[in-house]
Formats: C-alpha cells, structure tokens, sequence
C-alpha cells in the first residue's frame, strides 16, 4: 500500500509498504480521509516522542476491512473513526476509564503507524459508527473537536461565563464552536493576524482580537472590563500564555490547551497565587470520539467548512507546506483515499 512515512526527523516520504494484518482486538481500517495536524509536523520535526520510522496520522475516518481475532465481524464495511489509543483495559488507570494513563499507552500516529496511508490498524474497542450525513472528511475532524470537548469538560465552564480563546488554528476553531454550543457569552478569539477573522465569526466569536496590530491587554479592557471567566490557550506560547494569567477574573479559570513544545517559561506566579486562579492542563483527545460525532450529526457544531483543501497522499508535500505556512482561510488540509 502507499504510505506517507516519516524515516527519521525531517525526512518524509511516500513509500510503498506491505499491508499490515490486524492483532487480536484490532480492526483494519480502509482509510478514507486523513487530515494533517499541526501536531504531525512536530512529529515530522522531532520535537514529539516517536517511534520511526513512523507514519503519521490521528486525524482519520474510513471503512473497516478485514478484522484481526475476538473482534466481531459485523463491524466489517463498517464507516467509522476510532480512539488512537492503545491501551490495556485491564490496568486501574484503563479501569477508571482514564485511558491516556495506562502503563502500556501508545498512541496511534506517533508511537503506533497512523492513517498516512491507504490502511490503518486500530483497537475494534475504541470504534464509532459515521451516520450517513456525516462525510469521512469530517467526520476525521471529530478528533480535534474531541479535544475541544475535552478541554471544556475540564474547563468546567458554565452557561453565561465569559470567555477568551488564544488562537485561531484549528483546536482553537473547535474550542470557539464547543464554547458557543454550551452556551458560553461574549467569546473572543485572539490570534496574530486577521487571516482566520471570517472563519472565527462564522463560527459564533463576537470578538476578534488581532495581536499583531492590536493591543490586548487594552481591548480586553473594554470587552470583558472585569476579567475574563475562562480562558483557553490553545498556543501554548509564552506570552499568551503570560496574558491569559493576568486577562483572567479573579477565581476564574485558565486552561492550557496547547503543546508547549518542550519550553521552559516563565510566568508570574503571584498572577495565580494572589488572584486564586485554577490553572488546568488539558493535553490530548479523551475518549470524545462519540461525543463529537453525536453533536457534528446532530447539527450543534459544524465542522465541514474546517476542510480546506483535500489531496491525495502524493501531495503530501504541498499539504505540509500549507499546514507550516497558513494561507488566508485555511485550516485543514485532509488526504482523502
Ligand atoms: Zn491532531
Ligand atoms: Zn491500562
């Protein structure tokens, strides 16, 4: 089969590969469509944990095709996605259902192969069903809007809170639909520039903050004068980071979203200490594959204009590329099979 393959830290290819057999408890899954992360290009960078030569991929949906020992074969023909998590099921972590804190984790598309390719293996325990109306391309980005939903679950947020969203990629895109759906009032969107403006506002922002030309610190004077309730940071930069500590009511929440690529920062502790803010972490997806699915079939957030351009895995390069460099009114680039 065709795979985009990784090799070493910046060295990506498409090669041909044998295709893989699916273990005891996996399926085989036809891949249909498979978006590109910002997240992949870390892995491709070598800033993230991986096992390489790697195929990446966690963004993915498509058709199970053969299944591996124990697994019903009902699931065969099957449109769905699925948890790239790989986990034991048996340890007290799996058993609370906290799966990313199994012992044995590994992760679909960075420890395990993922869904650059024309095949993917994946756990028949983490599968979902893609209703009808749901295309793949779509339905592969149930995975970032499952971060989102992760991410306000633990946020905590109620009904009428105010709200700030640091960046406009596409977690930041998913956390702004997911904040509207609950409910959440006067939402900003930061980001550097205004390319993502229109996108932000179709999407529900009532606010949108260019930090490049804009000052911050000043325009969130005017439009949440008393703080903000909760906010989210889906950058993980420093300075944004360091804005969201002293933009945030006193009592209020921070909640740190993004990948802080291994940096050391420095913040002001007394921001936190002094005003009593709860500063949450909220790596990874969750288990919210269901979820997800549940509220894109149901019409409560829309991801379909997420996808901005589809290719096949030839392209890989030129995907990459749009993903590194964000063109005006791009947010995902998806291979579609
Ligand atoms: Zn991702
Ligand atoms: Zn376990």
């Amino acid at each position: 089969m065709k795979a985009v393959r990784i090799e070493s830290p910046g060295n990506i290819n498409l090669v041909e590969v044998p295709i893989p057999e699916p273990d005891k408890g996996f399926v085989r899954v036809k891949v249909k469509a498979a978006a590109i992360c910002a997240t992949d290009l870390e892995v491709l960078d070598g800033r993230i944990a991986a096992n390489y030569p790697l195929i990446p991929g966690h963004e993915w949906s498509g058709i199970v095709d053969s299944v591996g020992a124990g697994v019903d074969e009902s699931w065969i023909g099957e449109r769905v996605v699925g948890s790239n998590d790989v986990v034991c099921l048996t340890c007290p972590a799996c058993r609370r259902g906290e799966w990313r804190y199994c012992k044995s984790f590994e992760e679909i598309g960075f420890k395990r192969n993922g869904a650059y390719a024309e095949y993917v293996l994946v756990p028949a325990y983490g599968l979902c069903r893609i209703p009808e109306q749901i295309s793949f391309e779509e339905a592969a980005l149930c995975e970032p809007l499952g971060v989102a939903l992760g991410t306000m679950k633990k946020s905590r947020a109620k009904l009428g809170d105010t709200c700030l969203i640091m960046g406009a990629g596409s977690i930041g895109l998913c956390t702004l639909a997911v904040a509207k759906a609950m409910g959440l009032r006067d939402v900003v969107v930061c980001a550097s520039s205004r390319r993502r403006e229109s996108l932000a506002r179709q999407h529900g922002a009532d606010h949108f903050i260019a930090a490049a030309e804009q000052d911050l610190m000043k325009e969130m004077a005017k439009i949440h004068p008393d703080g903000t309730d909760v906010i989210i940071d889906a950058t993980g930069m420093e300075e944004c980071i360091q804005s969201a500590l002293k933009l945030c009511r006193k009592g209020g929440t921070v909640v740190l979203e993004g990948y802080g690529r291994g940096k050391t920062m420095q913040i002001c502790m007394d921001d936190i200490h002094i005003n009593n803010l709860k500063v949450i972490g909220a790596g990874n997806n969750w288990n919210m594959h269901q979820k997800a699915i549940d509220l894109i079939s149901s019409g409560v957030v829309n991801m379909c204009d997420f996808v901005s351009e589809k290719m096949g895995l030839e392209d890989y390069a030129r995907g990459i590329e749009m993903v590194r460099s964000r063109p005006e009114g791009f947010v995902k680039a998806v291979f579609t099979l």
